[in-house]
């Protein structure tokens, strides 16, 4: 079976790492699923799952947006964060939906406040949708 190999990287170091059969992602224009051997492409991401296919297996890492770097033989992943489904602390994201969701419901803010909450919402009901293998 081929494989590619990928690398997801933060700025606090990188999460994983791995040779994969597939890997599909959310670019900001749409689903993305590259196969070894895929031509070299450059995409921004937007906040979602990585699911990598290995064998039987598919692991999870959440993200929240970056870049999306693709050769024949290897993928990079820049993301702001990411996550392995295992890590993620659900009562954190829990919690920081919860604050994103009040200060959406606050009628007087500025759109810079509302579209922060809005992505910290995006951002915490992605990684509660991955521990619940929902995505
Ligand atoms: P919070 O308000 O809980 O900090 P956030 O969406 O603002 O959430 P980020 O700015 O995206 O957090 O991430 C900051 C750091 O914390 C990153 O290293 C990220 O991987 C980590 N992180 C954030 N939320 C979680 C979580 N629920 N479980 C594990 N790690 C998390």
């Amino acid at each position: 079976m081929k494989t590619v190999n990928v690398h997801i990287v933060t700025p606090d170091g990188p999460v994983y790492e791995a040779d994969v059969e597939m890997v599909s992602t959310k670019a900001k224009s749409g689903e993305l699923g590259i196969l070894p051997g895929h031509i070299p492409t450059v995409a921004p991401l937007a906040i979602g799952a990585v699911r990598l296919k290995k064998g039987a297996q598919t692991e999870l890492v959440a993200v929240s947006g970056g870049f999306l770097e693709v050769r024949p033989d290897k993928v990079t992943i820049l993301a702001q964060s990411a996550e392995k489904a295992e890590d993620i602390d659900v009562a954190r994201a829990e919690q920081a939906k919860k604050r994103a969701e009040e200060r959406l419901n606050q009628s007087k803010q500025d759109n810079i406040d509302f579209t922060r909450a809005e992505l910290a919402l995006k951002r915490a009901v992605n990684r509660i949708n991955i521990t619940q293998n929902r995505f």
